[in-house]
C-alpha cells in the first residue's frame, strides 16, 4: 500500500513537473501543471499523514517480529526454544486426540567433559551441529532446545517409528559430531522415547525423561523406549 501511494505521488509530481515546463498553454495543463487546485492540495494533505502512519505501522510490525523471534527462537542454535517447543507440542497433542504421540528427549553425552577438554568455545558449535541434525531429520516445528545440552521432539508417531527416528538421529549426530570436533574424539547423544495417547506435553516429557535416565545408566549413546 505504501509503495502504491509513493508511486502515485511520484507520478503526480513528475507529471506536474513535465507539464509545468511544457510550452503549450491549454487550460487543463495550466490548471494541473502550473497552479494548485483544492483537489491537489487535499490529495497532498491526505497522503502525507497516511504515509507517515504506514511507516510507523511497518516499524511497529518489524519490532513485533523481532521480539517474537527473540521470545521463541533459541539464540545459539536458531531452532525453537523451550517456550516455542511446548506451545507447538500442546497444539499437536490437542489435534491428535486418541492417536499416539511420541516424545524423544535428547541429552548430549558427557558434554561437560567436552567443554572442559576442548574449551567452552568448542561446545557451542557441537550444540549447533546437533540442532542441524534435528533440523535435517525431523519436520519443522516438532522439536526444540529445552536448555543447555537438552533437546526434545514430539511427533504423531508410535513407539516403533519413534525408536527408528531416534536411532537415525543418534547415528547422524555421531558422524556430524566427529567432524565438528577439531581434535580426535567423539561426541554422542542418549535418547529417551515415550509414546502415549491422550496426555499433556509435560507428562510425555516426564516419561521420556525416565527413559533417558535409563539410557544414561546403561552406558550412554543409546536409545531407550518406554
Ligand atoms: P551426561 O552424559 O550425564 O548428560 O553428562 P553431561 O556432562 O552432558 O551433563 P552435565 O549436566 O553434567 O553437564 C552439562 C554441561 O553442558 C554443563 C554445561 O557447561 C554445558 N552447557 C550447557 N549449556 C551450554 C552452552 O550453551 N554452551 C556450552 N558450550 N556448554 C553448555
Ligand atoms: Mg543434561
Ligand atoms: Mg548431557
Amino acid at each position: 500500500m505504501a509503495v502504491v501511494l509513493l508511486l502515485g505521488l511520484a507520478v503526480f509530481n513528475l507529471l506536474r513537473g513535465l507539464l509545468g515546463i511544457s510550452l503549450t498553454s491549454v487550460p487543463w495543463i495550466d490548471s494541473f501543471g502550473r497552479r494548485w487546485s483544492p483537489e491537489m492540495a487535499l490529495f497532498l494533505v491526505v497522503i502525507g499523514p497516511t504515509l507517515a502512519f504506514m511507516f510507523l505501522s511497518m516499524a511497529k510490525e518489524r519490532l513485533k517480529f523481532e521480539y517474537k523471534q527473540a521470545a521463541l527462537v533459541d539464540d545459539l542454535t536458531g531452532i525453537p526454544n523451550r517456550r516455542a517447543f511446548l506451545q507447538a507440542a500442546a497444539r499437536l497433542l490437542d489435534r491428535l486426540h486418541d492417536r499416539p504421540a511420541g516424545c524423544l528427549l535428547f541429552d548430549l553425552d558427557n558434554f561437560k567433559a567436552i567443554n572442559d577438554c576442548h574449551g567452552h568455545a568448542a561446545g557451542d558449535p557441537i550444540l549447533r551441529v546437533f540442532a542441524r541434525t534435528l533440523t535435517d531429520n525431523l519436520p519443522k516445528g516438532t522439536f526444540g532446545r529445552l536448555g543447555g545440552e537438552e533437546f526434545a521432539a514430539i511427533l504423531p508417531i508410535g513407539a516403533k517409528d519413534a525408536a527408528g527416528i531416534a536411532e537415525k538421529i543418534r547415528h547422524a549426530f555421531a558422524e556430524a559430531g566427529k567432524a565438528a570436533l577439531a581434535t580426535s574424539g567423539e561426541v554422542t547423544v542418549s535418547i529417551g522415547c515415550a509414546t502415549v495417547s491422550r496426555t499433556m506435553a509435560e507428562d510425555l516429557l516426564r516419561r521420556a525423561d525416565r527413559a533417558l535416565y535409563r539410557a544414561k545408566e546403561s552406558g550412554r549413546n543409546i536409545v531407550v523406549v518406554v
